[in-house]
């Protein structure tokens, strides 16, 4: 028996006989309305258990399907995810959404990126509460082509899915950003439910009072 201490074939000679590594990305998408430390837990579980090479946290300009009364504008919750994310070099933000203004279906802004970034897979994250509306998106059947759907379990709900969908195993974590919005118009303490950049910046703009 021999035991390897060198891989076989280095990155360059498979580079070689391959053709170039294809990068693995993960886009989150959300409203992020504001971001929460569950979100960040499930980009981390996603990122490593997956080996990607980066999680990009896409905010939506304006969701589909979606009352979109309490959302406020981009530039915050931007602001705010740029503020989560700074710590951690496998996360980046996906400004593609914002950008494009109107509403986010996740097909424009797939064929969009699959076209300016030909060498990367593209895996798309989702809640457990957003399973059961997959059938219900834009495009479905061709979107599943262009992304691998990561689903992450969340308590209170048990997906069952027509569409293919790769299952990671996070630390399941009960806040949603309606309960912290909920919490800052109640006076109550966010702290370690938000990075604390998060709630100095909610604290300092006034988001969220009413
Ligand atoms: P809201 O309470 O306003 O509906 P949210 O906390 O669900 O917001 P979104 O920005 O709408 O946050 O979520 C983006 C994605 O993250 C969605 O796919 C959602 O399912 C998922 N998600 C958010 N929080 C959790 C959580 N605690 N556990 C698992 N998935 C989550």
């Amino acid at each position: 028996q021999t035991t390897l201490t060198r891989p076989v074939i280095t990155a360059e000679v498979s580079e070689e006989i391959l053709g170039p590594r294809r990068k693995q990305v993960a886009l989150f998408g959300g409203t992020f309305n504001p971001v929460h430390i569950g979100h960040l837990i499930m980009a981390e579980a996603v990122g490593t258990t997956l080996g990607l090479d980066r999680v990009l946290f896409m905010p939506d300009n304006q969701p589909p399907h979606v009352d979109h009364k309490s959302a406020i504008p981009a530039a915050h919750r931007v602001a705010m995810l740029e503020a989560a994310i700074r710590p951690n070099p496998m996360f980046d933000l996906e400004l593609t959404e914002v950008r494009r203004g109107g509403v986010s279906y996740t097909i424009d802004t797939m064929r969009a990126l699959r076209e300016a970034h030909p060498d990367t897979d593209y895996y798309f994250i989702i809640g457990a509460d957003m399973v059961n509306y997959l059938p219900k998106w834009r495009d479905i059947d061709e979107l599943v082509k262009l992304v691998t759907f990561v689903g992450v379990r969340r308590r209170g709900f048990t997906p069952a899915s027509a569409y293919p969908i790769v299952w990671v195993d996070a630390p399941l974590i009960e806040i949603s950003s309606s309960t912290i919005r909920e919490r800052v118009a109640k006076h109550q303490s966010i702290r370690y439910l938000v990075p604390d950049a998060v709630a100095a910046y909610i604290e300092k703009e006034g988001l969220y009072l009413d």
